[in-house]
């Protein structure tokens, strides 16, 4: 389910700021006065002699040239020269003809895909032992190197050598609304300048970046250590209902356990657990049971025995804060998204935030919310309950038996290379041609792997893309083929998104969501690619999807309000935001969850530990379904080579923003309506 996401540091570390330079930050001062800006843009425009005034990235426009100089100035700094060498280096540095600009972006271009391949390369190369089980065991020294960053500084060399100044002056940013509404007429080549815009946006010292690392994997590695042992855990008259030895990661391993007890209806279990994620979102749970295999523990009554039963001091919500604060200042530097909540909406998921909350309570509200509730009830017999969010007793895996499933796939895949070699094969089936299938399967390496397996993006074209996964020595189980089929959806996405593509500024997609799309297309399709007969996404699968997507955007809301809670308050402490937390999962409970599942002011929706080291991630799963489903509407009347056709136009797109994408590729904005439609059709079927 994993790809493996590089976050390249020409941008900030996980962050993409921006700063368009018309809006003066109050705590920084700027270097270069408004009066100096004047008279340079009225300098250069005397010299470029620009025939258009209205903007567009390409031609001598006023608007462009005056972007351009605007942003510079507001990221120039004194260690970056006076005023007066200011005014020179704009003078010296902006392309006056159009041949002088095309000739400035080709180089660029250049340069920063080896920049971002060559840093990618080594990382691979560092990375090795720890990730691979064919490159001998991992010493110290490989720990070490393994959180090595090669372009932990590039940001900060290129500002130096005032590459990224000539870049910002003569291909300036423009803000999503900009992409959104001018993008509409721009040529790919337009666009392409545009993204090489978005390389430069940002210039946070070093001190504030490495803060704001630490606090995120300060909260990381508190929730990488959350455990609970289930064996201690008691009811009430004392029963011990979970196996010896047994440790649940919160909430990851939790919730999977509720659900894994749909199969054997031991409702008991669900219950115990349920009452234990209550106690740590309340933070009433007793710190001395966390991760601690000595004390005996009764959930619901909140009793220890063999330890003090004082509670866990709010530590979860003052990670949070942590966060939080970090990314205060980082605010600081962004006069224009000057929000984390902006930064992540507009910056990485280029969704505003305000349509991504519309599309979100556009579902939740659904009628169908309430009939695939109806359903749920029927099939378990029983009311429901406020855990039934996470139901898992819809039959989305085949009705072929799996044992016999995996004869077939160690069979057929016993060694990476044997998995390799059928790569083109299974493209075929799809309805690739076969010089297309044997091309695109040239750029993709299968490699064994430590772990259950991710696909490794390739970022310059001489790099390949990476396929890891996990054969045993007996050969690939189907579980495990599975998830390489998955795997294998993100590497086609990489190789058409950077080896198809007509620029290098434009590869890639438009967000994470859009990526997990193609890996789902393809592990939909797994059966097919064993030679079965044509898959489409069955019943089952819908309802299984649909519930899922009005979990986590349940989730979801609860995870943005927070985070607009603590912009408007700003001097909480933890013991505020714990309690506007639990008021907050209880009125998004109350609107859209209560009238299922009962129990009012419940606030299990606040459990996701995403919240607290990813703040706002978690909005990109179910914008990825989203885009899964208007993707799979668009396929389902498409035959043969229409599917590979309608694929591979779709994937050469690039990263245009996900509206613009959504336009070109199935001419329609991101909408909840195809799986509401879907979702009712089911209904007739049943
Ligand atoms: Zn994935």
């Amino acid at each position: 389910m994993e790809k493996i996401k590089l976050i390249m540091a020409l941008s900030a570390i996980g962050i993409s700021i921006i700063m368009t330079g018309c809006n003066r930050q109050n705590t920084i001062s700027q270097e270069i006065s408004e009066s100096t800006i004047a008279d340079v843009i009225n300098a250069v425009t005397i010299s470029c002699k620009p025939t258009e005034t209205v903007g567009t990235p390409r031609g001598q426009s006023f608007d462009r040239i005056e972007r351009g100089i605007r942003q510079a100035a507001a990221m120039w700094r004194a260690e970056d020269g006076s005023a007066e060498d200011f005014k020179v280096f704009v003078l010296q540095n902006t392309a006056t003809t159009e041949e002088q600009r095309d000739s400035l972006f080709e180089s660029l271009s250049r340069v920063v895909e080896r920049l971002y391949e060559s840093a990618d390369m080594l990382t691979v190369e560092l990375l090795k032992p720890t990730q691979l089980t064919n490159a001998g065991e991992p010493s110290q020294i490989d720990w070490i190197m393994s959180g090595y960053s090669a372009s932990a500084h590039l940001t900060d060399d290129l500002f130096a050598n005032k590459i990224a100044f000539i870049t910002i002056l003569n291909f300036p940013f423009y803000t999503l609304e900009e992409k959104n509404t001018l993008g509409q007429k721009w040529t790919r080549r337009q666009w392409a300048e545009a993204r090489l815009g978005d390389v430069f946006t940002s210039r946070i010292p070093a001190n504030v970046q490495a803060k704001h690392s630490q606090a995120l994997a300060d909260a990381e590695n508190y929730i990488a250590d959350y455990n609970i042992c289930m064996d201690r855990l008691r009811t009430e008259d004392g029963k011990q209902l979970f196996p010896d030895g047994m440790l649940l990661l919160s909430h990851w391993n939790l919730r999977d356990e509720l659900k894994a007890n749909y199969a054997d209806k031991r409702q008991e279990k669900q219950e115990m657990i349920y009452q234990v994620m209550q106690r740590i979102v309340r933070q009433e749970i007793p710190q001395s049971v966390i991760n601690n295999p000595d004390p005996v523990w009764y959930p619901f009554s909140n009793k220890v025995e063999g330890a003090d039963d004082k509670r866990e001091a709010d530590c979860r919500y003052q990670k949070i804060l942590d966060v939080f604060h970090a990314m205060q200042q980082v605010d600081t530097y962004c006069p224009n998204m000057p929000t984390a909540i902006i930064r992540n909406f507009e910056g990485e998921i280029e969704i505003p935030a305000q349509e991504v909350e519309h599309l979100f309570r556009e579902l939740l509200g659904s009628e169908q919310v309430k009939t695939v509730a109806a359903e749920i009830s029927n099939r378990l017999g029983r009311k429901l309950r406020p855990y039934d969010i996470w139901y898992d007793g819809f039959k989305v895996r085949s009705t072929i038996n799996e044992d016999a499933l995996s004869r077939q796939t160690r069979q057929l895949y016993p060694t990476p290379q044997a998995y390799k070699a059928q790569i083109p094969a299974m493209l075929q089936q799809l309805g690739f041609s076969q010089s297309d299938a044997e091309d695109i399967a040239s750029h993709i390496v299968v490699e064994p792997a430590r772990g259950s397996g991710h696909a490794w993006p390739s970022l310059g074209r001489n790099e390949p893309t990476r396929l890891r996964t996990r054969i045993a020595s007996d050969g690939m189980d189907y579980k495990g083929y599975n998830i390489a089929v998955h795997e294998m959806g993100h590497n086609i996405e990489e190789v058409i998104s950077l080896y198809r593509i007509d620029y290098y500024m434009l590869h890639g997609i438009p967000n994470t969501g859009f990526t997990e799309t193609s890996a789902f297309l393809f592990q939909n399709r797994d059966l097919q690619l064993l030679g079965y007969g044509e898959q489409k996404m069955n019943r089952e699968a819908i309802l299984d999807t649909f519930w899922g997507m009005y979990e986590i955007m349940g989730v979801s809301l609860v995870d943005m309000q927070i985070w607009q809670w603590l912009y408007a308050n700003p001097k909480a402490n933890a013991a505020d935001l714990r309690e506007a937390t639990l008021k907050i999962a209880a009125n998004v409970w109350n609107e859209y969850f209560e009238p299922v599942l009962g129990e009012k002011d419940c606030i299990l929706l606040a459990i996701y530990s995403h919240m607290i080291n990813s703040p706002m991630y978690l909005p990109n799963y179910p914008v990825g379904h989203i885009v899964q489903f208007a993707l799979e509407e668009a396929l389902a009347d498409k035959k043969g080579s229409e599917w590979a056709e309608s694929y591979e136009r779709w994937y050469r797109l690039g990263c245009l923003t996900p509206n613009e994408w959504m336009r070109q590729a199935v001419n329609s904005r991101l909408s909840v309506q195809p799986i509401l439609n879907r979702v009712a059709e089911q209904e007739n079927k049943e």
